[in-house]
């Protein structure tokens, strides 16, 4: 069973978990590297691989763990976090502790193996954002949790292990001190001016307009002020909204199309980048207020963390948002791709089944 325990000093919790066991030469090897060409359990045909899906959109109604399905959820063969069992809060000595329960899911995209998120239709990323919400919903039924994390890997440079499109969540039984912190920080800020800082931002960036990248009637997609690394993105709701599951439908279709946009725009400008992106939404025991509002932040991995960084908590970022944001406003792409795969037959990259 994984453990979670907290640094004493500045309140961050560390999942410790053993399961996902490396021995301590196997950190030694070089670069990560996702394997194309190698068996693919996340493919159709393949379901028996995974853990039985939790959720899964099938619109002929095929049956839960078959193929036809056009997204599927399945909790991590390997989790950081396991489901079944108790938190066991206790104190070893001065050191707080609790067991490792959560969940760790993994949001299969598409059957298609070899396409990204970016080239999928609206609907189909829609979907995605759709899966995102249910099983938020879903989740904080549980009492443990606290918090879910929606992120993604892409690339293996991000953390990718996998080929083949997915994204992920954890669900957790603390308040990671990220999250704090933007709650406290946007608290503070809204009893100083009474009004939400994310609202202001919004206000800001229409106005200013050079870091905006683009803009539709619901969102608005820029390159933040104090952006940590270069071409950090962050797609941001027009409308105060404390919490990403009170979307409404229209305003999910309109997600769906900025972000895949600002996907495209990376994509074609900087040559498919690594990236990850995090869902920010309130955690469950203060989801709808007037000082926090749900934003995703996206992060390509163009620069390393260093000494500096981690000693500092500070970032050194080469790439002033206003240049990254203009270059990806005259980002050019063809919206070839989304269409047409839809129909293309479903490539599955496992050798031993063609
Ligand atoms: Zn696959
Ligand atoms: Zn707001």
């Amino acid at each position: 069973m994984p453990e979670v325990r907290k640094d004493p000093v500045i309140g961050r919790w560390v999942i410790i978990s053993s399961e996902r066991g490396k021995r301590p030469t196997s950190f030694r090897t070089s670069e990560p590297s996702v394997v194309e060409g190698e068996f693919c359990p996340l493919c159709p045909g393949n379901e028996d691989k995974t853990p039985p899906e939790v959720y899964a959109i099938r619109p002929n109604g095929s049956e839960p763990n078959t193929s036809g399905w056009t997204l599927r959820v399945v909790p991590n063969k390997f989790p950081a976090l396991v489901i079944e069992g108790s938190l066991n809060k206790r104190g070893e000595g001065m050191y707080d502790k609790m067991n490792g329960i959560g969940a760790h899911e993994v949001i299969i995209e598409t059957p298609c193996h070899g396409i990204s998120l970016s080239q999928l239709t609206v609907k189909e990323f829609e979907n995605v954002l759709w899966a995102f919400r249910e099983r938020i919903i879903d989740l904080r039924k549980d009492k443990r949790f606290r918090y879910v994390l929606i992120f993604k890997n892409h690339g293996a440079e991000a953390g990718a292990s996998l080929a083949h499109s997915h994204s992920q969540l954890i669900a957790l039984p603390i308040l990671p001190k990220r999250v704090m912190e933007e709650m406290e920080g946007a608290k503070k800020y809204y009893q100083y001016k009474e009004r939400c800082v994310y609202c202001d931002i919004v206000h800001q960036e229409l106005e200013d307009k050079d870091r905006l990248v683009v803009e539709n009637a619901d969102f608005i997609g820029i390159a933040p002020f104090a952006s940590r690394s270069p071409f950090e993105l962050w797609i941001i709701p027009k409308k105060h909204n404390s919490c990403f599951i009170e979307t409404s439908p229209e305003e999910f279709t309109s997600l769906a199309s900025i972000f895949k946009d600002i996907l495209n725009r990376l994509y074609s400008s900087l040559e498919d980048p690594p990236y990850n992106f995090t869902l920010h939404t309130s955690p469950f025991n203060e989801t709808i207020n007037d000082y926090y509002h749900w934003h995703f932040e996206i992060i390509p991995k163009l620069s390393k963390i260093a000494g500096f960084e981690i000693g500092s908590g500070f970032y050194i970022n080469p790439t002033p948002p206003e240049d990254a944001a203009a270059f990806l406003r005259g980002a050019k792409y063809e919206i070839t791709a989304s269409e047409e795969i839809t129909g293309v037959q479903l490539k599955n990259n496992n050798p031993s089944k063609s």
